[in-house]
This record gives structure tokens, sequence and C-alpha cells, in this order.
């Protein structure tokens, strides 16, 4: 029997020490366990692993506690635009969507847009009247709206940064949310959805819902979701590096991610972290952050929901 796993995070670096209590730690892996568990169960029922990163992607979408769907974070405008891409290693299929507002599953929208369209990448107003088309769930503002995003967004709203939801620094983290998964066939996909980095603007667009960057996925080497700061992951090509260390230098998947993450982009200045799987079903999950909210199961009984390191 094929070994089956799966891997989700929502989002590397965590709140500033002070912020975590424990009952918010306990929301947080109930959360996650709930998500993981989602997928898990797809691909133990003999599911596609495109179908597990779809589900276990929209239980953290729907929770409020990551920067995904509802939850995500404010743009310079005071609103929401959300980005999410998702992969198919089997078929090298994918579909993203970018700067899409009021959708309340925009992985769901992403997966549509691989499946019913000719098209990998809808963004703005096209990707809305696509939405409309095939009956995508739209909420209003008020959905979207948690009071620590706005808080967030209220102590930056005037100047020209950008933040990422959790970053080191400050009280910010990176909420994106993520998965990726084996199923019993050896097929393997990834999925990712944010809303990007407090108070961006000019139609920003992070490494999220680009294919190769924030999300990649291909039965012969890994499946990839990343978190972080998104403009360095753009320019690392993250997602693809890592298939690339295993295509072209045979690196195993802990060593080509961990080549990435803990060398490349550091090199390059970004910080972040993602989870990977392969198509023999096993997993890494690392980063360069305090922490990642993140877990993962697979059949040979590996099991964990984790912040810290
Ligand atoms: N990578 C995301 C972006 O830059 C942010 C995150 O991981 O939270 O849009």
């Amino acid at each position: 029997m094929n070994t089956i796993s799966i891997a989700i995070h929502g989002g590397a670096g965590t709140l500033v020490k002070g912020m975590m209590t424990s009952e918010l730690e306990t929301q947080y892996k109930t959360v996650l366990k709930k998500a993981l568990d989602a997928g898990y169960v797809i691909l133990e029922n003999g599911g596609s692993s495109v179908d597990a990163v779809e589900k276990a992607v929209l239980v953290l979408e729907n929770s409020h506690l990551f920067n995904a769907g509802k939850g995500a974070v404010f743009t310079a405008d005071e609103t929401h635009e959300m980005d999410a891409s998702i992969m198919d290693g089997k078929t090298l299929n994918a579909g993203a969507v970018s700067l899409i507002k009021g959708i309340k599953n925009p992985i769901s929208l992403a997966k549509d847009v691989m499946e019913k369209s000719e098209h990998v990448f809808l963004a703005g107003e096209g990707a809305m009247q696509f939405a409309k088309m095939h009956k995508h769930t739209i909420e209003d503002e008020s959905y979207f709206y948690d009071e620590l995003r706005h808080q967030q967004w209220l102590e930056i709203k005037d100047s020209d940064r950008f933040q990422l939801d959790h970053a080191k620094k400050k009280d910010s983290k990176f909420g994106t949310v993520g998965a990726v998964a084996c199923d019993v066939n050896r097929n393997i996909a990834a999925a990712t959805s944010t809303g990007g980095m407090t108070n961006k603007k000019f139609g920003r667009v992070g490494d999220s819902p680009m294919i190769g960057a924030g999300n990649y996925a291909n039965n012969k080497t890994c499946a990839i979701s990343c978190t972080g700061s998104g403009e360095f992951f753009i320019r690392g090509v993250v997602a693809y590096d890592v298939a690339c260390l295993m295509e072209h230098k045979n690196c195993s998947l802990k060593e080509a991610s961990n080549e990435v993450i803990n060398k490349r982009i550091l090199e390059l200045g970004g910080d972040g972290g993602l989870i990977a799987v392969d198509s023999k079903g096993n997993i890494a999950m690392p980063f360069n952050t305090e922490g990642m909210y993140r877990a993962c199961k697979s059949s040979n009984g590996e099991e964990e929901v984790s912040i810290y390191k």
C-alpha cells in the first residue's frame, strides 16, 4: 500500500510573545487539526490529492485566525484583496486567481479556473466575472473583518509601509495558508491562499498565486506551498527551486527544501517557510522564522500539530 500524507500551514512567523496566550494557541491548533483531518479523510477514502488540499485550505480560509478568506489582512484602501492557487502534480494543470474581492473561498475559485477554464491565471475584474459565472459565494466586507488585522492596519495606514501579517519585528506574522498532499495513487498536489500583506496597494501581488514561486506540484519531484515575504519568494522562484534541486541535483525532499529555506532565500534577504511532500509520501516543513503554524499526518504514523520550533 502506498503511503498517503498531507501537510498544511497557516503561515510562518508567529504572534509576538505576550500576544500568544495558551488559549489562543489552543484555538490555532484546533483549527489546524480540523483542516488536517478534513484533507486526510479524503486521502484515506481513496480521494485525490487535489481534493484533499482544497478541503484542508477551505477550513483555514473559513477561520478568522489566518490571513486567507475570512480574516484576510486589510489593504491600504481598508478592503481585502485575496490571491490563491492550486496545482495538480499528475497533469501539471494549475489554476490561480489574484486581486479578488469578497470571494468567500478563493481556493475553490482557483480550482475552478484550473478545471473549468482554458486559462491558468485570472485577476481582478475578470476573475470576479468568472466567479459570478460559476456561482461562487460572495460575502460583504464585514464577513472578512477581524479586530487584530484592523489594528495592524490602523498602525501603519498613514505610512508607505506594507507589512507581513506576522513579521518578526512587530506583531505581524505571515498568515497565508496552504496544503500539500500525496494520495494513494502517488499523485501530489499543492494549494495556497492569502490576503497578502497589510496596507498593500497599487495592485500588489505576492508569491502565493504565482505558480513556481509560492505554489508548485509535479509528481516527478514535489508539491510545495510557501509562506513568507512574497517579494523575495517571487525572485527566488522558491517552490520551483526546490523541485529543480530534486530533479537536477538529486536532492531528497528534505535536503532540497532546507537548502532553499535555510540558505538560498535567507541569502536573498527573505524570511518564511514552506511545506512539501513527494510522491512517496515524504514530508518536509522547514522555516527560518521563530515559528510556523503547521501540521502533518501520514499513513506511516507521522503526525504533528505545532507552532514554534
Ligand atoms: N507570501 C504572502 C505574500 O507575500 C504572505 C504570507 O505568506 O503571509 O503575499
